[in-house]
C-alpha cells in the first residue's frame, strides 16, 4: 500500500475517532461536582439551545454535539443534588421517573417509532462530562451492541 494511501487511510479513521475520543477526554477532565453547570444557562435561558419539551419539572433539548440523527438531553430543571445517577435517593423517585417518561413522550414526538436508545453516562468511567443528571435520547438510526 502506497504512503498516500496509508495516510489517507489514517485521515479516515482519525476523522472518525476524533469526536469520540474529544468527548471521553471532556468527560475525564471534567470534575465531579455539585456546582452550577452549563444546563443552569440552558434552564434559566442564558445561554441559547433547541428546546423540544418543557413543563415545570423538566427540559428537553438538542444535544450541542449530536451522535445520532436525533439526540435530544433530558433534564431535571431543579438539580435538587441530582448531579448523576448514582446520587438518587428515594426522595427523587418522582423525578427519576418523569425523566423516563418523558424519554418516551420526546421520542413520540421525534416520530422515533422504530426505536430508540436512553443512556445514562455516570462518573469518569460512564464518560459523564456535565454533572446534572440527564437523559441522552438517541434515535434516527441503528444503534449497535455493545456500546462503546
Ligand atoms: P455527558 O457526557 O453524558 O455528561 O453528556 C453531556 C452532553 O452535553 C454531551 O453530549 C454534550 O454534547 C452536551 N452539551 C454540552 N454543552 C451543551 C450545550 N450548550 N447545549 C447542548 N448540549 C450540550
Amino acid at each position: 500500500m502506497s504512503d498516500e494511501s496509508i495516510s489517507s487511510r489514517l485521515a479516515l479513521l482519525n476523522s472518525h475517532l476524533s469526536p469520540m475520543a474529544s468527548e471521553k477526554e471532556a468527560a475525564l477532565a471534567a470534575v465531579p461536582s455539585d456546582s452550577p453547570t452549563i444546563f443552569d444557562k440552558i434552564i434559566n435561558k442564558e445561554i441559547p439551545s433547541k428546546v423540544v419539551y418543557e413543563d415545570d419539572k423538566v427540559l428537553a433539548f438538542r444535544d450541542i454535539s449530536p451522535q445520532a440523527p436525533t439526540h435530544i438531553l433530558i433534564i431535571p430543571k431543579v438539580k435538587d443534588g441530582l448531579t448523576g445517577l448514582s446520587k438518587a435517593e428515594e426522595r427523587h423517585f418522582e423525578i427519576l421517573g418523569r425523566l423516563l417518561y418523558t424519554a418516551k413522550l420526546v421520542a413520540k414526538q421525534e416520530g422515533l417509532d422504530d426505536g430508540f436508545r436512553v443512556v445514562i453516562n455516570d462518573g469518569p468511567n460512564g464518560c459523564q462530562s456535565v454533572y446534572h443528571l440527564h437523559i441522552h435520547l438517541l434515535g434516527g438510526r441503528q444503534m449497535n451492541w455493545p456500546p462503546g
